[in-house]
């Protein structure tokens, strides 16, 4: 058995946004994600390279927050957070607040195999990146228009939609067919943020988590929130100590213990039976999945 969910995030649209071009045009980006995860799952590889795979197609595509199309600052630049976690051993890797590397996951992941650390922050973390050989960008190279017009609005006080239209983030989860489990997740945080902020994606245990003996999850959402409730580590818990399945574990957490506090977004978790759970309590979130059963779904808002 081998599964794989993704997500590219709870907060980038509202139905009153979604035309039917945007439409095709996510649910055709989040297959190429998911599909291009499956595809490492199908050949017998591992979930740590599948998630990895598929959040590097996420970063590289400008409709998502994260990599190339990430939200700026407050200061105008962007800055981004990443992390990855394998449940086979529990090897976690993240990066927070880095400005010119291509491929946030990768670097995430280059701290967790080649480093003796778990997070680096910041120039440290440019500083890796550049010995490890990865080629720096432009802080330029992330910008798009439409970010740029967002944060504008923004600053100009016009933002109208609330804190969700502010949001946005990319995440993997998947179980190979050797029984492990892994998660990644990538953002480039929230609209407007202050620089320096940091958010729950490069967070172990809050935007991302993955154990073999329950469950791997990546989150998308406010993030100070998801920091709080311990979001990913939290579902984990639940199905570790009260024996919930994944699915109960990740609605408790996301439609009970988030929605009491007032914190927006949502999960995608993947159990260690192969059981997929994508809750998420905001309008909407981009999500899709795949298993070796013939489950293919794509989702955008609520069904
Ligand atoms: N969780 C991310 C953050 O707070 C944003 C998001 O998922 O939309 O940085």
């Amino acid at each position: 058995m081998h599964a794989i969910a993704i997500h590219g995030g709870a907060g980038t649209l509202s139905s009153a946004q979604l035309t039917p071009e945007s439409d095709r045009a996510y649910r055709a980006a989040l297959e190429a994600a998911v599909r291009a995860g499956f595809e490492v799952l199908d050949k017998g590889g591992s979930s740590r390279d599948a998630v990895t795979v598929a959040v590097q197609v996420l970063e590289d595509d400008p409709l998502f927050n994260a990599g190339r199309g990430s939200v700026l600052s407050a200061n105008g630049l962007h800055e981004l957070d990443a992390s990855i976690m394998d449940g086979r051993d529990l090897a976690a890797g993240a990066v927070t607040g880095v400005r010119n590397v291509r491929n946030p996951v990768l670097l995430a992941r280059l701290v967790m195999e080649r480093s003796a650390h778990v997070m680096l922050a910041g120039e440290g973390a440019e500083e890796f990146a550049l010995r490890q050989g990865l080629e720096p960008v432009a802080n330029s190279h992330f910008t798009t228009e439409r970010r740029q017009r967002e944060l504008e609005l923004l600053l100009e006080g016009k933002k109208a939609a609330g804190r969700e239209a502010l949001m946005g983030t990319v995440g993997a989860v998947a179980l190979d067919s050797h029984g492990n489990v892994a998660a990644a997740t990538s953002t480039g945080g929230m609209t407007g943020k202050k620089w320096g902020r940091i958010g729950d994606s490069p967070i172990i245990g809050a935007g991302t988590y993955a154990a073999n003996d329950c469950c791997a999850v990546s989150a998308t959402g406010h993030g100070e929130f998801f920091i709080r409730a311990i979001v990913a580590h939290e579902i984990a818990a639940l199905m570790r100590y009260k024996e919930l399945d994944v699915v109960q574990a990740a609605d408790e957490v996301v439609m009970q213990q988030l929605v009491r506090m007032g914190g927006s977004g949502g999960v995608i978790a993947v159990g260690r039976d192969g059981r997929i759970a994508m809750p998420f309590n905001s309008e909407g979130m981009l999500r899709a999945a795949m298993d070796s059963r013939g489950l293919f779904v794509t989702g955008l808002l609520r069904d």
